[in-house]
């Protein structure tokens, strides 16, 4: 089931386009990367996904369903999208529970909720009564990623999950993301800077420059293929 469609959207904040003409697809189980340098329209895509920003022109369809300039991010939520925004999103003052509370839209059946989600995330156990401010960068993703899954979602967007993490400590967070999305069904969009680490658990990929797409393929095709990677940081001037 193709739970995002989405065919030659621009998008951007104001009046500036940051990005044009993209075509892109997750189905339901599917992790989903999406790659580019600083500033290429990562992040302008997922937020215009997420229905924080209107699209320009193009279409946008969630689960079969056309998003349009009114559907807004509170509905998108309730057809069961959900962000992982780079900051993670946490209140750091509250603690672990009182995080992954706010990820549920009713509190009846919380303890059920949050032990199903924390089986397939046992570091968070431990942690459930201290605050979120006080926990490793890796713990702190691990909560983010909670909160979003206990919201049921059919289509989790992920920016930058592994930013300022140790490479293993992201590694093993990006394969934790591709297990979930598995086992419940959802389709996962990854941003991801450290593309050879999302390439190992993505099905498959796009890669922007400059706001527009420059390649897409299966991870095997993208692995094989030395200009994805030099793409992926150095933008366009390496693929033209
Ligand atoms: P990064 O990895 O740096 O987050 P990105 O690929 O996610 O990069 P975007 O954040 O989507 O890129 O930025 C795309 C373009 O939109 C850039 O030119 C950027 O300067 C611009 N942009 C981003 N946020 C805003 C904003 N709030 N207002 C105006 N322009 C913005």
């Amino acid at each position: 089931m193709r739970v995002l469609d989405i065919r030659g959207l621009a998008a951007g904040h104001g009046a500036t386009t940051a990005v044009r003409g993209v075509d892109l697809h997750v189905d339901a189980g599917e992790v989903v990367g999406l790659f580019g340098p600083n500033g290429a329209g990562k992040t302008t895509t997922l937020l215009t996904v997420a229905g924080c920003l209107p699209a320009h022109d193009g279409s946008v369809e969630v689960l079969g369903r056309q998003v349009t300039r009114r559907t807004g991010a509170r509905a998108l939520a309730q057809w069961g999208v959900r962000l992982v925004p780079e900051n993670r999103g946490l209140f750091r003052q509250l603690t672990v529970r009182e995080n992954l509370l706010l990820g549920l839209d009713s509190h009846r059946g919380a303890k059920a909720r949050i032990d199903e989600i924390l089986a397939g995330l046992p570091q968070l156990r431990p942690l459930l009564g201290r605050r979120a401010g006080l926990l490793s960068g890796g713990e702190q993703q691990q909560l983010a990623l909670s909160r979003a899954l206990l919201g049921r979602p059919k289509l989790l967007l992920v920016d930058e999950m592994s930013l300022g993490l140790a490479p293993k400590v992201a590694a093993g967070l990006l394969v934790m993301l591709r297990d979930q999305a598995v086992e419940r069904g959802v389709g996962v969009l990854l941003v991801e800077q450290h593309v050879p680490a999302a390439l190992k658990v993505v099905d498959r990929g796009y890669a922007l420059a400059h706001g527009r797409l420059v390649h897409t393929g299966t991870a095997a095709e993208l692995r094989a293929d030395p200009d994805v990677l030099a793409s992926a940081y150095l933008g366009s001037a390496a693929t033209e």
